[in-house]
């Protein structure tokens, strides 16, 4: 029966670092938070995000927009890096199909981009130098050093190759010399994915899609993290990998919800932290 993987230990010491430096800052850091639409998720974000905040001594500035255009949407961005009381600027997904997530966030300035989403910032995980990798990936790397695990040949596969999970968890992943795959709609297609994953000692899923991974696939002895978070019936949130069968095979796992989300959370807070010292200094 596997240990359960829960992000809140990592993320309390996290956020407990963070209580002891922000009052020795210039002034309290500024996050400011571009909401367009109404998407469930984004809306219960932005809530964590400003309850995170408020906890930590953050000032968290909700900017909110029933609807805008892209070139409207640049404009404020423009505007909020110009202002020099913002230290760090977020801009919540997903989008309304119009707006496109890359084209607006090239407009964040690197140091103002505290989700690690910017070319520049992308740029510098790929050559092992990074200031600000994205948060969710980040996360997951946290999760698995709170295992004690050397990641050093591990095999690991990864499923999903998005820009905000899987592809910078790859670098990040490849930079601690763990031998990674990635895996994707095509694995899935040319029906090869059950056989990556089963020679995974550490798994890591963020697809989106709930049940995707079957327990009975998951190698004994593996960590398995999984990213995935489903609003399903009964206003219940799973992950992508079926936890109850998982969790008899593996030696650890994480609990959707609780796992990798309350550290992403907290290390979106970092990043802000980190970006307002360098503001500061
Ligand atoms: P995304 O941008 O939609 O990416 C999903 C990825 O899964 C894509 O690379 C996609 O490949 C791949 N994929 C789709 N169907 C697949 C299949 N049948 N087999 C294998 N791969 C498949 O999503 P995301 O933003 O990375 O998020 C993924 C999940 O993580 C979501 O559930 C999201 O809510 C969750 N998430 C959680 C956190 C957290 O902090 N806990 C943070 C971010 C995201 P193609 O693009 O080639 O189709």
């Amino acid at each position: 029966m596997a240990k359960l993987l829960e992000g809140k230990e990592v993320a309390d010491k996290i956020k407990q670092e963070l209580k002891a430096s922000v009052p020795g800052l210039k002034n309290p850091p500024v996050l400011a938070s571009i909401l367009v639409g109404d998407n469930p998720s984004a809306v219960a974000y932005v809530k964590t995000q400003a309850k995170t905040a408020a906890s930590l001594g953050i000032v968290y500035k909700l900017h909110q927009f029933p609807t805008i255009s892209e070139e409207q949407l640049i404009d404020f961005v423009l505007k909020l890096n110009d202002d020099p009381s913002v230290n760090g600027i977020i801009l919540q997904v997903p989008l309304p199909k119009e707006i496109d997530y890359m084209t607006v966030c090239e407009f964040i300035l690197p140091h103002k981009d505290i989700e690690g989403m910017h070319p520049t910032n992308i740029g510098k995980v790929l050559f092992g130098r990074a200031r600000i990798a994205a948060c969710t990936a980040n996360a997951v790397i946290e999760l698995l050093n709170s295992t004690g695990v050397d990641l050093y040949g591990k095999e690991v596969v990864v499923v999903g190759h998005s820009e905000i999970v899987g592809k910078p968890l790859a670098m990040l992943l490849l930079e601690k010399f763990a031998t990674v795959t990635i895996c994707h709609i095509a694995t899935s297609q040319a029906g090869k994915l059950k056989e990556h994953v089963q020679r995974a000692e550490i798994l890591i899923v963020a697809v989106g899609h709930p049940g995707l991974i079957k327990g009975e696939w998951v190698r004994p002895g593996a960590i398995v993290v999984d990213v995935g978070m489903n609003h399903v019936e009964n206003d219940r949130i799973v992950g992508d990998v079926e936890f109850d069968a998982a969790k008899e095979r593996a030696a650890y796992i994480t609990p959707v919800p609780g796992g990798v989300g309350p550290i992403t959370v907290a290390i979106l807070m970092r990043n802000l932290v980190e970006a307002a010292k360098e503001q500061q200094s």
